[in-house]
């Protein structure tokens, strides 16, 4: 059985009858006011600030002879707000459309639910389902789109929960998309008058370039595609590719746009960096590639990749292309991106932490610190060849921090380079193997020591290479974990 009717209310310019003036009567009444009812509080005191703040603009307006109605200098509705009364008394309720009982005195409470009943009345008492004619839900407001959760008055925290989770599947660009599409109605309709055929449209639009375009921040175009659409009646399915950072491992460490992009997937090319507990969070119905490219990426698996790329999205499926750490640091995503926009394919880009972030901050290590680093430098050291095209002269400058991708197999070689350009061999360096992961592995060692590290070959990939003071700390600063090993006592032992 439904316990309660849902229902949204148009309240602009009703009156609405608020009994009490703390935080709880302000929060109703923040709410009232965005909705364009007109309040009147009812209270001993006006003890919430934001609720007193409006009570003064409306006796500062009405003193100026000045009509306040809804339109507010930000666009939001202003509405007044009224003190109409120290004590409640059962006339106030005279023409309201709803009443609030909010005070914190139960009994008055009570008193006033009694009176709304008895007027036939639908009142709220707060947190008081029993005495409630009407409960609020909790609302994900991307007007006009809006949703409503409630739990009946049973279990308010999990209403509340629900409400995150929601949250955060709607990106504020929910909104315009629902703007755009009440712009568009009368024409849709009159252009599609069969309903069928009219939700296939819409579902296209939603799922496809417009919605992306409207995501994009470019509601004109998304104006113009839909113009296109309407025109060749037909809408052709028009994929999209989302190049996605998966971040480190964490699953924590995604965005909200990186959860949605996999969420609303088709199709997800990832790369073999990219953990389990991430693509945990796709759809569940999603086709999931594994495309390779552990430490060296190969060329050939590249044009794997950019084939698949191209015969998804021509097939009009929405396409993630998931990347370890961020997608245009050391991950190819520009290449990628080109050759999309060669083909005309439409794209986005949800950046991700990339793994100097991420492992810095796991192992303790801030990248900059005012007393030993003012800037960092990314940079790739695979294979011989790459570590040869470095500037070594430049990454051996003191005061400044290394963070070094693909380092595992060039240890020995960035121990003897940097060396050989004048730093100390007891430049502190921190290696963090799966960084952010359960498993991560943190060891400290020395440029000195770091070609016997690399000789005793226990490191393995993914690991990232922090050169710099600030490596040190993490003897200090480590708080995820095991503790850091550290090299120099290792090697004694051995
Ligand atoms: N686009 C990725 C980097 C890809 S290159 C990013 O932004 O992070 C792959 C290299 O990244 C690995 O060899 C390793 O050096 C580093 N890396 C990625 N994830 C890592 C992790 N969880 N822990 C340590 N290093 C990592």
């Amino acid at each position: 059985m439904l316990r309660y009717f849902p229902l949204f209310a148009d309240l602009r310019g009703r009156r609405v009858l608020v009994v009490g003036g703390g935080e709880v009567a302000e929060r109703k009444v923040r709410l009232l006011r965005e909705a364009g009812a007109t309040v009147d509080v009812v209270a001993r005191e006006i003890v919430a600030p934001e609720l007193a703040m409006w009570v003064q603009e409306r006796d500062n307006a009405s003193g100026a002879g000045l009509h306040v109605t809804d339109a507010g200098e930000t666009g939001s509705h202003r509405s007044p707000v009224a003190w109409r009364a120290r004590e409640f008394d059962e006339s106030q309720l005279d023409g309201a459309t709803l009443a609030v009982a909010a005070a914190s005195d139960a009994a008055l409470n009570e008193r006033v639910s009694a009176a709304a009943c008895a007027r036939h009345l639908l009142c709220n008492v707060v947190d008081d389902a029993e005495r409630s004619g009407f409960i609020v839900p909790a609302i994900v407001d991307r007007s006009p789109f809006v949703i409503a959760i409630s739990s009946g008055g049973v279990a308010p925290v999990l209403a509340r929960l629900a409400r995150e989770r929601i949250e955060s599947l709607f990106d504020e660009s929910f909104g315009a998309l629902a703007r755009l599409l009440e712009a568009w109605r009368g024409r849709i309709k009159s252009a599609l008058p069969e309903v069928a055929v009219r939700r296939r449209f819409y579902e296209a639009v939603l799922r496809g370039r417009t919605a992306a375009l409207v995501r994009r921040r470019q509601e004109d175009a998304a104006g113009r595609e839909l113009e296109r659409l309407l025109a060749a009646q037909a809408p052709a399915a028009s994929g999209s590719v989302v190049l996605v950072g998966a971040g480190p491992g964490d699953p924590g460490l995604l965005t909200l746009n990186a959860l949605r992009a996999l969420q609303e997937a088709d199709v997800i090319l990832h790369d073999r960096l990219v953990s389990d507990e991430v693509l945990a969070l796709a759809r569940r119905d999603a086709t999931r590639v594994c495309v390779g490219k552990a430490a060296r990426g190969q060329s050939g698996s590249q044009e794997r990749i950019h084939a698949l790329m191209l015969e998804h999205a021509r097939a009009g499926r929405r396409v993630v292309r998931l990347k370890g750490g961020d997608p245009f640091v050391f991950g190819r995503g520009g290449e990628e991106l080109e050759f999309l926009a060669r083909h005309g394919i439409s794209f986005e880009v949800v950046p991700g932490v990339t793994a100097a972030l991420a492992c810095g901050a796991y192992a303790g290590v801030p990248l900059t610190h005012r007393d030993h680093a003012q800037s960092v430098r990314f940079a790739t050291a695979h294979g011989g060849d790459c570590a040869d095209g470095l500037d070594w002269a430049s990454l051996a400058l003191p005061r400044q921090t290394l963070a070094l991708y693909m380092g595992v197999a060039a240890l020995r070689t960035v121990g003897e380079r940097l060396l050989a350009h004048g730093c100390e061999a007891s430049k502190p360096v921190a290696i963090i193997e799966r960084g952010s992961r359960p498993d991560q592995r943190v060891t400290l060692a020395t440029l000195g020591t770091l070609a016997e590290l690399a000789q005793a070959g226990d490191v393995r990939p993914p690991a990232l290479v922090i050169v710099g003071e600030v490596a040190a700390l993490a003897g200090a600063l480590h708080w995820y974990g095991e503790p850091p090993r550290r090299w120099e006592s290792l090697r004694r032992v051995a």
